[in-house]
């Protein structure tokens, strides 16, 4: 039995709806309940079936007291006991029509046969097939599904405002008379302002006037049965089938299409950002310069001693310790020294060049090999002190014997061997002794003439001038000869320690040449050897900028990660706000928090999932188009590898994480208010 004792419904604005109200409603029968528009009606109902709290007073369902109710206890309560038919509680578009009327079922874990429904169905003259969709009714017929869905939850109270308010007489009447019938074993409270059903249909007929009881009449006669309310026994677990839930978030998720795709993009810049500043974290100078130096085809490094201003010429060489120092790190074949001399660079200028000669040599076949010079002729005899010398077709061209055509032509090369005598000059104390060499052979040192285009301020044109004067301007003589001009210097140049002799020192990059080099660097003080190649400008800008890059893509990471959040947030919250509707009609049929949470925990799964897939797509396409332009430059790829592995595993958590986490607070709110309706 309903006992309503001095309830009182004051909505905001000191709005009176229900003033003082004192009813008993009885376990079974039909209730009609009458009156104007705004009388009431649909107020006295909602509390009726736990759809709202009153103000004052109290409501019994024998017992229990539902104004001491819980909400999640009242969901419960609804879901075992109240069947609900409301015209502005319609369908769910989204689920069939069968689906629609199984809802309540679900809920409770039952099952209904499709025979029954049938049955149901018929009898309310209906005859559309289950699996329709049911956007395409009338709104007659959709009330008549509602009401249909309705009855097939076997409740102990069924309400329904103006339920017959769409229809036509005929289909009222079925309406009417299905409810009649189940009336014998239940409480029905129906709201109609038709009083010719309510006198045809009616076990007893309320009159409200602006919130007063104002007439009770008992119609038919008084059979009244009990009924025992059965405990409130429903599972506690989540009991929607997974497929509704899918489906559910399924057609949701797909709702609001164009905000899901600012989503992903804003995750996908997220990706592609951190991915960047990850891939510059990366970025490592030596292997930089090792992809580089392959990449290249560059076969040789120069060693030297770190230039200072004002320098004493002996403070730019390297000592005989450090050369056998260098031993320990690279064969003598791996790498040739130069030594400096300016005893014999004037000799040169004598032969009419224009350029000078400062370095001379030894040189053997296997060096030549190594550094992939070619040798045109023969070397000079390691052992006679016959004067004659291997010069380079650098300094050939720089002495006009060769021009840029003629540069690697062996027939010149001949002309030169045939015709042309080098002459140089030693100088002894205040003696010069001039002596013609014999060409032996010409040494092509793959000299490439630089591109006009280059800037000539440009750090790699600087190395190359250096090269221009160093290795490819090297004298070539036997090594008896060598000794001879060394021990020349040694006494006789003055600014030089007898020690320290080697000007330049040329190693191989082939295998881990570059690494065995800083090592050797790395074993003196490191500031006083530079270890350089072409690439050492464009390597070192990079790692200059590295830290900057890093901040910067960093900081664009973190902006697009919060305005991917934010994005996010924005899109749940209207997706839940958007289908309030649907969630009123599931929660107003028996569904719980539970039941709701886990369809947008599915949907959270769809778009963390889609969200993860698609970013990361775009964020690994980004990265080999990323890789095919700037990277080049940089010799060395971005590893898509790594952080493409765990990237999209944080994504998909941290889009998991907030989806879940915004559809619970979104949807406690929407549970924690008392009313359910309206
Ligand atoms: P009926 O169903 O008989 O037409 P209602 O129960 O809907 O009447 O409404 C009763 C009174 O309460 C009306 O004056 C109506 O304007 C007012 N009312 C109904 N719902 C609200 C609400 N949510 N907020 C404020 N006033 C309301
Ligand atoms: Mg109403």
């Amino acid at each position: 039995m309903i006992r309503f004792e001095h309830v009182t419904k004051i909505y905001k604005r000191n709005k009176v709806a229900l003033k003082d109200i004192n009813l008993t409603f009885d376990h079974t029968g039909m209730v009609f309940i009458v009156g104007e528009s705004g009388s009431g009606k649909t107020t006295l109902l909602n509390l009726l079936g736990l759809l709202d709290q009153n103000t004052q007073g109290d409501i019994f369902f024998d017992s229990i007291n539902f104004s001491k109710m819980r909400n999640s206890q009242k969901d419960r309560f609804r879901n075992q006991h109240i069947g609900i038919v409301f015209q502005d509680l319609n369908l769910i578009d989204e689920l069939t029509i069968k689906e629609n009327i199984l809802l309540p079922a679900y809920l409770q874990s039952k099952t209904i046969s499709n025979e029954e429904i049938s049955n149901m169905m018929s009898s309310l003259n209906l005859h559309e097939s289950l699996d329709d969709y049911p956007s395409n009714l009338s709104g007659g017929e959709r009330q008549r599904i509602a009401i249909t869905r309705s009855l097939t939850k076997e409740t102990s109270i069924v309400i329904a405002d103006e339920p017959t308010g769409s229809l036509d007489e005929m289909n009222a009447l079925k309406v009417m008379s299905l409810l009649k019938t189940i009336s014998s074993n239940r409480l029905v409270v129906v709201v109609t302002h038709q009083m010719s059903l309510a006198k045809q249909y009616g076990d007893r007929i309320i009159s409200l006037e602006k919130g007063k009881v104002v007439d009770d009449t008992k119609v038919g006669k008084d059979n009244q049965k009990t009924i025992e309310l059965n405990a409130i026994d429903i599972p506690r677990k989540y009991h929607l089938p997974f497929s509704i839930s899918f489906k559910f978030a399924r057609k949701w998720f797909t709702y609001q299409f164009g905000r899901m795709v600012f989503s992903l993009l804003t995750f996908f810049l997220t990706l592609t950002a951190l991915l960047v500043a990850l891939t510059i974290n990366q970025f490592d100078s030596m292997d930089a310069m090792k992809n580089g130096l392959k990449q290249e085809g560059i076969t040789y490094l120069k060693v030297q001693k770190t230039p200072v201003p004002h320098q004493s010429l002996s403070d730019s060489m390297f000592s005989y310790d450090e050369i056998d120092m260098l031993h320990t790190y690279f064969d003598e074949s791996e790498y040739i020294e130069t030594r400096y001399s300016q005893g014999i660079s004037q000799t040169i200028r004598i032969n009419g060049g224009s350029g000078s000669v400062e370095n001379y040599t030894s040189i053997t076949e296997e060096q030549i090999d190594l550094f992939r010079f070619e040798l045109y002729g023969a070397l000079p005899d390691d052992t006679s002190l016959e004067t004659n010398v291997v010069i380079t077709n650098r300094i050939a061209y720089q002495l006009n014997w060769l021009t840029e055509e003629t540069y690697h032509d062996a027939l010149s090369f001949q002309s030169i061997m045939d015709n042309h005598l080098l002459t140089v000059n030693f100088i002894q104390g205040n003696d010069t002794y001039k002596y013609d060499f014999t060409i032996k052979g010409i040494l092509d040192t793959k000299y490439e003439f630089p591109d006009p285009l280059i800037d000539n301020s440009t750090y790699n044109f600087k190395f190359e001038h250096d090269l221009d004067y160093g290795l490819h301007s090297t004298l070539f003589f036997g090594q008896a000869v060598t000794d001879i001009i060394l021990s020349i210097d040694k006494d006789h140049i003055g600014s030089i320690e007898p020690d320290k002799i080697v000007n330049n020192i040329y190693t191989l990059t082939r295998d881990n040449g570059y690494e065995r080099a800083l090592e050797f660097k790395q074993h003196f003080n490191p500031d006083d050897i530079q270890v350089i190649s072409r690439l050492d400008y464009s390597l070192h800008l990079i790692n200059e900028a590295k830290k900057t890059l890093i901040q910067v893509s960093l900081f664009l990471g973190v902006l697009f990660l919060v305005t991917a959040v934010v994005t996010f947030i924005g899109f749940i919250h209207n997706m839940i706000v958007n289908k309030n509707n649907s969630i009123r009609i599931m929660r107003s049929l028996g569904a719980r928090y539970k039941d709701m949470n886990v369809i947008f925990l599915i949907q959270g799964v769809f778009i963390a999932l889609t969200s993860t897939i698609v970013s990361t797509i775009l964020a690994y396409i980004t990265g080999i188009w990323i890789n095919n332009g700037i990277a080049k430059n940089m010799y060395v790829l971005i590893p898509l590898v790594n952080p493409i592995i765990w990237l999209p595993i944080v994504i998909f958590a941290v889009t998991l994480l907030v989806a879940y986490l915004i559809t619970s607070i979104e949807l406690k709110h929407t549970f924690n208010k008392h009313k359910v309706i309206g």
